[in-house]
């Protein structure tokens, strides 16, 4: 199968897969459960998803590793199964791939700040590094550090990536629009820094993910674009913003909503397409019928 970066250099859009933490908290989850020790205690349910995305017409599934790093499993006191629980992950997505699909990884923040002198950067290194080798080893063939608000921990993850596997490694960050209508992450990071810096030291894919719905997403991805003419760019927004309904959450935008705005989202610069939060098998069945097959 070739990378990821080369089929999108063929012309091609490709689609990634939708929510899985929001997916699975409407189904079975109970709350204070880790999710991703369902990688080895539910394997079934975890597998199920992937399926489910794999027949939705995905190109790439992520995989249940979200929260995998030490620092988020040692909440659950399973900081000594790291390793299991990722590479079980990858071992899913990998089973209901196939040869044909790509298996971007899922790693997200480590919850610690650097700046807050929390962790030093040897120490948020090394939980990545941990974490990604196990996804590599489980059978991965791309990684995405995902829904990043930090520049320095997000170029941890990428090099700990770099260092020690062969993976493709994507970084997508999230952005809020302010007050004067420019974007920026929690840590005040804006588009154009990210891509800048992250390309720099050799990330393959960029790009935002969470946060927003796919209309705030377009003007993100154009800013990125900008900045990056020649980059691989992944978006990965959420069914619009929540909004609380008789004390649950529901994320508004329907299928058919998001989907009638890929096209707009691609004219922008995205050569990868997928959802986050609140986002379904339905949803990405929607976009994929808007890009035809690579
Ligand atoms: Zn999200």
């Amino acid at each position: 199968m070739k990378r990821i970066v080369e089929q999108v250099k063929t012309g091609a859009v490709l689609v990634s897969d939708g929510g899985w933490g929001t997916f699975l908290q409407q189904g079975v989850l109970q709350p204070g459960e880790c999710i991703e020790l369902w990688n080895l205690d539910h394997r079934d349910v975890i597998a199920d998803i992937a399926r489910r995305y794999v027949e939705s017409g995905a190109d790439i599934l992520k995989t249940n590793s979200f929260g995998g790093t030490r620092f988020k499993l040692e909440l659950y006191g399973l900081a000594d199964r790291v390793a299991p629980i990722n590479e079980a992950a990858a071992e899913i997505s990998r089973k209901a791939a196939g040869p044909n699909r790509h298996v971007m990884a899922s790693v997200g923040p480590t919850g610690k700040m650097l700046l807050m002198k929390d962790v030093t950067e040897k120490d948020l290194y090394e939980a990545f590094r941990e974490q990604i080798v196990a996804l590599d080893r489980g059978g991965a063939d791309a990684v995405t550090v995902e829904t990043m608000s930090d520049l320095d921990e997000a170029r941890l993850a990428i090099q700990a990536a770099k260092d020690h596997t062969r993976l493709e490694v994507a970084c997508t960050m999230t952005f809020q629009r302010t007050a004067k209508g420019q974007y920026r992450t929690m840590m005040g990071v804006t588009p154009t820094q990210m891509a800048e810096t992250l390309l720099k030291i050799g990330v393959d894919i960029i790009g935002c993910n969470c946060g927003n719905g796919i209309n705030e997403m377009i003007h993100i991805v154009r800013e990125i674009r900008k900045a990056a003419p020649s980059a691989t760019i992944l978006a990965q927004p959420n069914a619009g913003v929540p909004e609380m309904r008789d004390w649950e959450t529901v994320y508004p935008d329907s299928p058919l909503e998001m989907a009638t705005q890929v096209p707009d989202l691609i004219e922008a610069g995205a050569n990868i397409v997928g959802g986050c939060c609140g986002t379904t098998p339905n949803h990405i069945r929607a976009i994929r019928e808007m890009i035809r097959p690579a």
